[in-house]
């Protein structure tokens, strides 16, 4: 069992990668988060998130129940219950987190054989473009996003790999056949 931290700036395509990963591989499952966001729509309980309260977070990290975690977007916290990687480990399945810049750094200091993967955009260019194409974003917040992701790209040489993301099902193959043979 191997663990599979995946990194990289908004609009590179993380959440496709993931869904490609583990709908093609059994052997492969995703880590669900703790959040204190609320659900969008389309989220479910213990598929996406497990939506709990700034409280019940608390009282996670005090009991040292959290892999990482950390402070998104200045408002909302997000963490790695320990229980997904007892799960996948119970399973016999490699477990693949899908988390920020700053969960993927303590998870580095802390699981020493995790790989970690930071994908890139082709281009500035073209992660604008994906960036807008979502269409989820208002423009300022997309310059945000941007502004974030040019100081989140300085960070890729600190993972084990770095993978440009210009196709789908590539990137997904790659990163698969990297952790097989780790
Ligand atoms: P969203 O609210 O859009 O689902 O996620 C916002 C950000 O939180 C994304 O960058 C996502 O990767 C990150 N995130 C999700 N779960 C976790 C987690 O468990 N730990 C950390 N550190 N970040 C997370």
């Amino acid at each position: 069992m191997t663990l599979l931290v995946l990194v990289g700036p908004a609009g590179v395509g993380k959440g496709s990668v993931v869904k490609e990963i583990l709908d093609r591989n059994i052997d492969f499952m995703l880590s669900v988060s703790a959040t204190t966001r609320d659900p969008r729509p389309g989220e479910s309980e213990g598929v996406h998130y497990y939506f709990i309260s700034k409280d019940e977070f608390e009282g996670l990290v005090k009991s040292g129940r959290l892999l990482e975690w950390a402070q998104v977007h200045q408002d909302h916290y997000y963490g790695t219950p320990i229980s997904e990687l007892e799960k996948a480990e119970r399973l016999g399945r490699h477990l693949v987190l899908e988390i920020d810049l700053q969960g993927a750094r303590q998870i580095r200091g802390r699981i020493k054989n995790a790989v970690s993967v930071f994908l890139l955009p082709p281009s500035l260019e073209e992660l604008e473009a994906r960036l807008r194409g979502r269409g989820t974003e208002t423009e300022s917040q997309i310059q945000t996003r941007l502004e974030t992701a040019r100081t989140e790209l300085a960070a890729a040489s600190e993972f084990d790999y770095q993978i440009v993301n210009d196709s789908l099902s590539e990137t997904a193959k790659e990163i698969v056949s990297l952790v097989r043979r780790h």
